[in-house]
């Protein structure tokens, strides 16, 4: 199975002609766009996806592949109990193998604030149904058979699973696009046409598509494309860098991860690993512009951050990045296809120094690829979900902040169901965009 991305980042996939217009116009091709044009299309719309790069060429085959419920922020849960099962028809629907497999995710917990935090979170796990356990340092053991960690516990969700991201996101665009969706790559949008204060069509880089509706599911570039229409959205983007093993045993057939090492079995034999939770931040006009609203994310990651003073030319928060254009000009989406960020060797080496620390009789796995993907985050760690009151017609489905594989298709369900004013069955007020406005911003992750 050929589970790798990046191998071609200039082949296009789709290239579906446009029509003049459509019921709804998604921005962006990532797992957020892909499912909110399928769900759009199985009610009966015409709808049109712009992808200015590849399909799933972002974050959305950049990850970790971890479909998971546990330690998901409380706000999220029920939406992400959706998603797991929609993840088992999609897996069945596509008619393809994508590597989904439930395969349980597991914590290993370092120290004793760590286990604290996982019983906080339980109560939440138990309303939403969901099977997650705390485990002791020997039930942990159970399940890392031969691991030689420092663990005191753990906290295990068997009902979590996988999935291999890029086989699986490209495979629901084909999915979407035998249900009706018009897909076109290398197809930037590139501003909104409003008529009477709404929404009347969008600018793309190959034409004017006229329609009601537009969902802006641009990953990264979500923040810059909102500012460009006066929207302010306050997202930043952080470098996270992953890499593929060669083949190797078995420790654990899900993801497990403690602070300082996160991996999963793939579907090709080896792992995917990453440093836990470490990250790159470049510093440019949006660091600044938002700092005050990423200060609780700024205090609690300064240990697990390396501050850079300046992104590649091109990438959305660079300083020589327009802001403003009009609708004939080439705009920055189209000057930079695909994001694909240099990883940072130096935490990926340390990774596997740790993953050969806790699984000597393995030795040092060998990287078989290292990428890094530009992880779009918020100030509470979860997306908006929302219209623009500033622009009837406009939908936001932007920020899933790190972990928005797993919850993408709920995230399409429910924002298709948002655009045709259906009920959406989850509560979306955590996920307003006016937050940000009113101060009513949640605390980040699991520090509840
Ligand atoms: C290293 C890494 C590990 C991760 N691990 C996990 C994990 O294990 N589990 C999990 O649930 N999540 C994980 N995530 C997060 C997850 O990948 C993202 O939250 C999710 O993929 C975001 O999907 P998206 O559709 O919002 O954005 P993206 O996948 O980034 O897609 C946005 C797309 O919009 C396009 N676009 C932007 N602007 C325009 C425009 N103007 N016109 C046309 N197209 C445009 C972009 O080209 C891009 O393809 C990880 C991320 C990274 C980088």
């Amino acid at each position: 199975m050929a589970a790798f991305p990046f191998t071609d980042l200039s082949r296009l996939d789709h290239q579906d002609s446009l029509p003049q217009s459509c019921d709804t116009v998604v921005i962006g091709g990532g797992i957020a766009g892909v499912m909110t044009a399928y769900y759009l299309a199985k009610q009966g719309q015409h709808v049109v996806l712009c992808e200015k790069g590849r399909i799933a060429g972002e974050q959305s085959s950049r990850n970790w592949g971890w479909i998971r419920q546990q330690g998901r922020h409380p706000a999220e849960l029920s939406m992400m109990v959706e998603a797991n099962r929609l993840w088992h028809q999609l897996a069945g629907d596509v008619g393809e193998d994508i590597g989904f497999k439930t395969t349980g995710v597991l914590y290993m917990a370092a120290d004793q604030a760590e286990l604290d935090t996982y019983e906080r979170w339980l109560p939440f796990a138990r309303e939403a149904g969901v099977d997650s356990r705390v485990l002791s340092a020997r039930e942990l053991a159970d399940q890392l058979p031969g691991a030689r960690g420092n663990w005191l516990g753990g906290l295990h969700t068997p009902s979590d699973a996988k999935a291999e991201p890029w086989l699986a996101v490209p495979a629901l665009a084909r999915l979407a696009k035998r249900s009706g969706v018009i897909i076109r790559e290398h197809c930037a949008a590139r501003s909104l046409d409003a008529s009477g204060g709404k929404v009347s069509g969008v600018y793309t880089e190959a034409g004017r598509i006229g329609c009601d509706q537009v969902v802006l599911a641009g990953g990264a570039w979500s923040s810059l494309f909102a500012r460009a229409q006066g929207i302010a959205l306050p997202q930043l983007s952080v470098l996270a860098s992953a890499m593929a093993t060669d083949s190797m045993p078995v420790a654990f057939a899900g993801g497990a991860a403690d602070p300082s090492l996160a991996f999963r079995a793939r579907a090709d034999g080896g792992y995917t690993i990453a440093h836990g939770f470490s990250h790159d931040f470049y510093l440019g006009p949006d660091a600044f512009r938002y700092f005050g609203a990423f200060r609780e994310q700024v205090k609690s990651g300064l240990k697990t951050t390396r501050f850079r003073l300046a992104a590649p030319s091109g990438f959305p928060d660079a300083w020589g990045t327009s802001r403003r254009w009009q609708s004939g000009e080439v705009t920055p989406f189209e000057r930079l296809r695909v994001l694909n960020p240099q990883p940072n060797m130096r935490t990926l080496n340390a990774a596997l120094d740790h993953f050969a620390r806790v699984w000597p009789e393995f030795g040092r796995p060998t990287i078989r690829q290292a990428w890094a993907g530009m992880i779009d985050t918020l100030p509470d760690e979860i997306p908006v979900i929302d219209r623009a009151a500033e622009l009837p017609g406009l939908v936001i489905a932007t920020g899933l902040s790190g972990h928005g594989f797993g919850i993408g298709p709920a995230i399409g369900r429910v924002v298709a169901d948002l655009v045709t004013e259906r009920s959406v069955g989850h509560d979306l007020t955590p996920f307003s965009l006016k937050r940000f406005k009113s101060g009513r911003v949640l605390k980040p992750g699991l520090a509840f």
